[in-house]
């Protein structure tokens, strides 16, 4: 059976498909793209950006980002995680709001600074 994806490496976007039992892929104009689709199907992962709240009458979110990419099954989780934060400002870009969320060495982090 193959899997069908883009491969959103570089903005060519080749449509690439790995045969999910021996792994091959084909379609990809370079070997970047092999890789993309083997980790894309045996370990899917993604960077998050979103927001959180912060206790401040004059702004309502802090934008935060993750430091790296987690696991694709673990984003909704973080999600929820992150909803029940709420950050006393000042904060700095690049403070740490979450570490190592689910031990998965990631940091979640501030993306810019908040003063009241
Ligand atoms: S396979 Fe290579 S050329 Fe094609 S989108 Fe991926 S990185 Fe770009």
């Amino acid at each position: 059976m193959k899997k069908e994806m883009i491969c959103i490496v570089c903005p060519v976007g080749c449509h690439v498909s790995i045969d999910t039992k021996t792994h091959e892929v084909q379609n990809n104009k370079c070997k970047r793209g092999e890789r993309y689709a083997k980790k894309e199907l045996l370990n899917p992962t993604r960077m998050l950006t979103t927001t959180v709240n912060i206790d401040s009458i004059h702004q309502r979110r802090l934008p935060v980002k993750t430091t790296d990419a987690i696991p694709k099954e673990k984003l909704f989780d973080l999600m929820d995680l992150l909803e029940s934060v709420e950050i006393k400002i000042p904060v700095n870009l690049g403070d740490v709001i979450l570490s190592n969320v689910f031990d998965t060495g990631v940091d979640v982090v501030a993306t810019m600074s908040l003063k009241d």
